[in-house]
């Protein structure tokens, strides 16, 4: 999931005259009026005078105090090692042979623990330097804050010797080389103190703040503070506007990185270049989000990465005066996240996501909540965790859930999300129907995941991990995904639309399609949720006849069928393509509908499954298998559908009781739309789906 690029009316009518004059790049328009920074005496970067004094003020001051001073005592006991030269690919510092991170005899002669090979050559080294530099950057903002709790000059001292050292060496450090030292292409993305910019943007945000400290103790001489301001932080700011990354997260931390250097530099009009530039600030804000909050790079590690940049920024502003928290889009891109979490908080693992759950996004919540005072973010901030709750709201707070209950379409990241019931009952199936998701997207067109039972029942496997086979031959195959594959490969890298959402009193619905995620076929995929069932119709229209192939993944110990078959054929479904990796196939011929248990426990009768209703009649395979989870350890098994057919349409109703007895009847006529007739203990549903509507009567039982 991703979204197309998105250029403001105002921005493209500047961009225009500037091609139509020939001037070439022209600088982005502003989207917000901007306010001219002030610049008040230090600190004003780390903190203010009036927020050290709130901070003086709080009871627990004694505690940080005495941390503070412990952590710079330790930095002053065992001084770190300063780098001399840039700083190196960190991957580098492994062993080849084993992979195990090496260890420094000295700064010359490096060591592996595990098979006990030397390593002198300069890769090795030039890493281990990386290490010293990112170890610099740490022991300076500790110092830093040492010395603002103390008013001690020694741990100012100290960070003036660090940042000094730097700003002597930097002048000297090569000119942007990419990460295996060379010159080419991917040198733009390079950095001079370390291969890459994005590892100086981020670093120097910490020298910055251990220089805003600390630069008022007479440790510093005026000549150290022009020389640091001049060859660390200005050169710093040269490396990091060389190349501009445009709207992905590395030029966010790029921009925060250059606001922190704007401020110890009391540089306005390099303030208003990182508010206002292509890339920066208001443009990252138009362009880098989607309407739904969403940031565009399609992960949550991504949202949270970029985000974590934007608030450094954004404090960096504020504390210059400019009140960069009031953009709306910043609010919601800190909602965003709630919007994508199932009802127990952990987010489905779309495109190369690894599974995690909202608590990553605590900090920025907490700080939201501090902001803003809007309750959700407290609630959000504290979600599962009482003594937070009771800290940041007070004592009389009461538990509120921060996550929707409510379907709702994510537009610009192209996820339809159906919600039913609440609390331990809650339901979520996510629809994804939108772009393909760039460089970190798997072809994954109209798949779909679910949550029942206080548990995630299909799954999407995110990318395992860079480091394995599988991460390719796996999960960025559409065999692993639960749509649909035709002639045995994955689709082409595609972006569907969605036909409609709709949501009534006692369902959602939703149906999208897309047809280039094979060429000369139309997929098509309608969901409708209620308390009880999920129905689910796949429609494939081709031009020719092909082998069609409907996958449903499953976090479960089992799959088996619910009538008593016998054991089926063990004939594979597939040798490539992802095919590869489904392991203990089992096939059968069947005609006439048929039902399937995913169960979380093979042995216990009683234990929670997920029951599949086929409803439809045509003659069908139908292969049991295992495919993997989230990591190579994990089973997860996986049900086929397969047809050979120019059209077909595939119907499944999910039982999501959890017990399989959710439903007593399913049946499906083959007319156009789809009459889907579904009976509960409850009540009879009749469903009618097309390509723009859908209509459900509801019938309870006398
Ligand atoms: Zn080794
Ligand atoms: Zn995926």
């Amino acid at each position: 999931m991703n979204h197309p690029r998105k250029i403001t009316a105002l921005a493209r009518i500047v961009w225009g005259l500037a091609v139509c004059t020939g001037v070439g790049f022209a600088p982005f328009a502003a989207v917000a009026a901007d306010v001219t920074p002030v610049f008040p005496p230090p600190p004003r970067l780390a903190t203010t005078a009036a927020e050290l004094a709130a901070l003086r003020a709080a009871l627990d001051f004694p505690r940080t105090r005495a941390a503070a001073i412990a952590a710079g005592e330790a930095l002053l006991a065992k001084p770190v090692e300063l780098p001399a030269g840039y700083g190196g690919w960190v991957f580098y510092y492994a062993c080849p042979a084993d992979g195990a991170t090496l260890r420094a005899n000295n700064a010359k002669e490096h060591q592996c623990p595990k098979c006990g090979k030397h390593f002198t050559d300069d890769k090795v080294v030039a890493a281990y330097r990386g290490q010293l530099h990112h170890a610099a950057e740490r022991a300076a903002e500790t110092l830093g804050w040492a010395f603002a709790y103390s008013g001690e000059d020694r741990y100012a001292a100290e960070v003036r010797g660090i940042l000094v050292h730097l700003a002597r060496e930097y002048p000297s450090y090569p000119s942007r080389l990419d990460r295996w030292g060379m010159r080419g292409f991917l040198a733009r993305w390079g950095g001079r103190r370390y291969v890459q910019s994005l590892d100086e943007a981020v670093g120097i945000i910490r020298f910055a703040k251990g220089y805003d400290l600390t630069r008022t103790s007479p440790a510093w001489t005026a000549a150290d503070r022009e020389l640091v301001e001049r060859d660390l932080f200005g050169l710093t700011a040269e490396t990091l506007l060389a190349f501009n990354q445009d709207t992905i997260n590395h030029q966010t931390w790029y921009n925060a990185g250059l606001l922190a250097i704007a401020s110890v530099r009391a540089d306005a009009a390099l303030v208003q270049k990182v508010l206002t530039m292509r890339g920066g600030f208001h443009d990252q804000l138009q362009r880098s989000l989607g309407a739904d909050g969403l940031w565009h790079e399609g992960t949550m590690a991504y949202h949270n990465y970029a985000l974590q940049a934007l608030l450094e920024l954004v404090d960096a502003g504020r504390r210059l005066g400019l009140p960069l928290h009031d953009e709306p889009r910043l609010r919601a891109m800190l909602r965003a996240p709630l919007a994508a979490a199932y009802p127990n908080g952990v987010f489905p693992a779309i495109n190369d996501s690894d599974p995690g759950d909202i608590r990553q996004f605590a900090g920025a919540w907490e700080w939201a909540w501090k902001t803003y005072r809007e309750p959700l973010f407290g609630q959000a901030a504290a979600w599962k965790n009482p003594a937070k709750l009771t800290a940041l709201l007070g004592p009389a707070a009461t538990e509120i859930s921060p996550l929707p209950t409510l379907s709702e379409n994510l537009a610009d990241a192209g996820l339809a999300i159906l919600r039913a019931g609440s609390g331990p009952g809650a339901t979520a199936v996510f629809l994804d129907y939108g772009p393909h998701g760039g460089g970190h997207g798997h072809p994954d067109k109209l798949n779909i995941t679910l949550f029942a039972n206080g548990r995630e029942w299909l799954l999407d496997p995110g990318r395992l991990t860079y480091s394995v086979p599988e991460h390719k031959s796996w999960s960025k195959t559409t065999a692993a995904h639960n749509t649909v594959t035709l002639a045995g490969q994955s689709q082409h890298p595609a972006t569907g639309k969605l036909l409609f959402f709709h949501v009534a009193t006692n369902f959602s619905a939703c149906a999208a399609e897309c047809d280039t995620a094979y060429s000369g076929a139309t997929l098509r995929r309608f969901l409708l949720l209620t308390p009880q069932f999920l129905a689910d119709i796949f429609e494939v229209e081709a031009t020719r006849p092909r082998q069609i192939d409907w996958f449903a993944h499953a976090l479960a110990a089992s799959l088996g069928p619910v009538e008593s078959r016998d054991d089926g054929v063990p004939v594979a479904p597939g040798n490539d393509d992802g095919y590869q990796h489904l392991k203990d196939p089992r096939r059968w011929q069947i005609t006439g509908g048929s039902r399937w248990d995913f169960a979380e426990d093979a042995k216990k009768p009683d234990a929670p499954r997920l029951r599949l209703w086929l409803a439809d009649r045509a003659p069908e395979e139908i292969f049991t298998t295992t495919g993997i989870g989230y990591h190579l350890g994990q089973k997860a098994p996986c049900l086929i559908r397969r047809r050979h057919d120019t059209r077909t349409r595939f119907i499944v109703v999910y039982d999501i009781s959890g017990r399989g007895d959710g439903l007593r009847q399913v049946a499906a006529a083959e007319t156009d739309p789809a009459p889907l007739k579904i009976t509960t203990p409850e009540a009879t549903w009749d469903i009618t789906l097309s390509r723009t509507a859908v209509r459900a009567n509801v019938t309870r039982q006398p």
